[in-house]
């Protein structure tokens, strides 16, 4: 790019105002600028290239402003971000109040696939600036970095209105929902607001949480690998027992138990779920939403639900030892019983039952079968390229890995080798428009499935259920490990290696 004398003054005068640039550095600029017969922002370009986005808005709104006034010098302190722009995810500036920015972040975070929101002010040369970041893909990227505080003040006071929070409340936390609109479509959003101190000011910081349509989802459409598929229809059509789905927050579990629920019998069956909060409505399921307020918790909805002839009940969660002993009892009188917990791995969940207080031979006797899942990033098929040692990242990571597989584990790594296709993902520095520039767009779901043996049983009631010896015994028994599971996904070019050891071994 070339700049005229006059842009480069303009430029370099703006750097100078915010400290970027001193008295020195300026006559240096210039020095070389001249011997080079180019302009002084060019130079400045050459050595500090991470500084052209910054530039590129600052001779943006210089033009406009040009157009207008033709000797007014752009009043560029107010409206230009005031740091240069670290992330080439950050949105350009626009001039619009905060329920344009508001619309363009809701809208933005559909498009772009987001799943939380995040508002708040960030502190940038001890100043308080608006901040709005994404949350995609499990990583959160800076959006808007927008030196005027008032457009946080703004989408605050919006979302509090929109969501039916009280506006003069700010020291306690509040949540609510948020219709939008966008492209002819209804969407929703779950938003807190939670005070927090900046600067010794009494703030909030508000997070948006999209919410997915989890009502269409089916065991299909989670791209279960045939070997593990068997298992969730013997899961569905048990006539009684106890099922866990596990996994950190946002591995996909809400996901997986409505795909359960979407494919059991809601017709010849009394199919019924208690939720904090209901993220869809599935025709012929009764759901109950767990109300703290009013003293309607897990538990006591589960008391009730057991009068009213069920046969298979989804609990949203188990936080205490009265519901899951409630729960763990209705699978052991006769009923299927779905539910999560928040642990790594499926043998974990048994310790976790135990830990909580439930006896080792309910435990034993309930469990039917353990899910435990996580989601690993998708590499962009834009942008990825052939792995340069594909040769090697099977031998040295992949064959270890199936080394104490069953056979018919084995057989499918065997089988996925045959047609392999591995490859890696690179950042290109928004090269890609696909994926940003982040090699990676999507996810991917990787799970383990647990089902439930004697010798587990025995290892529970004699053995305190010793991790290291159940996991053994239900790799033995023909558990595909999430990490074998990954490197299937990474053979059928899904995901690469890395994606699947940050998730697997975290
Ligand atoms: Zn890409």
């Amino acid at each position: 790019m070339i700049y005229s004398t006059a842009v480069s003054d303009q430029v370099l005068a703006f750097f100078q105002q915010r400290g970027v640039l001193n008295e020195q550095q300026m006559g240096m600029l210039k020095q070389v600028a001249d011997q080079q017969q180019i302009s002084a922002l060019e130079v400045l370009l050459k050595q500090q290239p991470s500084l052209q986005s910054t530039v590129d808005q600052i001779v943006t709104r210089a033009g406009l402003e040009q157009e207008r006034s033709e000797d007014s010098v752009p009043d560029a302190q107010q409206e230009i971000v005031s740091k240069p722009v670290e992330s080439r995810h950050t949105w350009d500036l626009i001039d619009g109040d905060a329920n344009e920015q508001l619309q363009r972040v809701l809208g933005g975070c559909i498009d772009m696939d987001a799943s939380d929101i995040h508002i708040d002010l960030d502190e940038v040369d001890h100043k308080l600036v608006s901040r709005v970041r994404f949350r995609i893909d499990g990583e959160c990227r800076d959006m808007i970095i927008d030196p005027r505080k008032s457009i946080y003040e703004g989408m605050v006071s919006r979302l509090k209105t929109l969501s039916y929070c009280r506006l003069d409340e700010s020291r306690v936390p509040q949540d609510g929902r948020v219709p939008f609109v966008h492209n002819g479509k209804n969407y929703e959003f779950r938003i807190s607001f939670n005070p927090v101190t900046k600067k010794n000011e009494q703030l909030e910081k508000v997070v948006l949480r999209q919410m997915a349509d989890v009502s269409k989802c089916n065991l299909d459409m989670l791209d279960i690998h045939p070997y593990n598929r068997p298992f969730f229809h013997e899961a569905i059509a048990l006539p009684y027992g106890f099922n866990i789905v596990t996994g950190p927050t946002g591995s996909g579990k809400t996901t997986t138990l409505y795909s359960v629920l979407q494919e059991t019998d809601r017709s010849g069956k009394n199919v019924c779920s208690i939720e904090e909060p209901i993220e869809a409505e599935v025709a012929r399921v009764n759901q109950t939403q767990v109300r703290h307020d009013i003293g309607l918790d897990f538990a006591r909805v589960l008391r009730a639900l057991l009068r009213q002839d069920p046969d298979v009940i989804m609990v949203g969660e188990m936080r205490d030892l009265e519901t899951a002993e409630t729960a763990l009892d209705a699978a052991l009188t006769g009923h299927v019983v779905w539910s999560t917990l928040h642990t790594n791995s499926a043998v974990a969940s048994i310790s976790r039952l135990i830990q909580m207080g439930i006896k080792d031979y309910m435990a034993a006797n309930a469990l039917a079968f353990i899910v435990a899942q996580r989601l690993v990033q998708r590499v962009c098929t834009d942008c990825r390229k052939p792995h340069p040692e594909a040769q090697r990242v099977v031998q040295e990571q992949m064959v270890p890995a199936f080394s104490s597989a069953s056979d018919a584990v084995k057989l499918e790594f065997e089988k996925a080798l045959k047609t392999a296709q591995i490859y890696k993902a690179y950042r290109n520095g928004g090269a890609c428009k696909r994926c940003d520039g982040m090699g990676y767009k999507g996810r991917v779901g990787v799970m383990e499935v647990l089902k439930m043996n004697e010798a587990i049983r025995e290892i529970i009631i004699r053995d305190e259920g010793n991790e290291v010896r159940m996991q053994a015994e239900a790799v033995r028994a023909g558990m595909m490990t999430m990490e074998q599971y990954g490197y299937l996904k990474v053979l059928e070019g899904k995901t690469t290696v890395d994606a699947v050891l940050a998730v697997v071994r975290s």
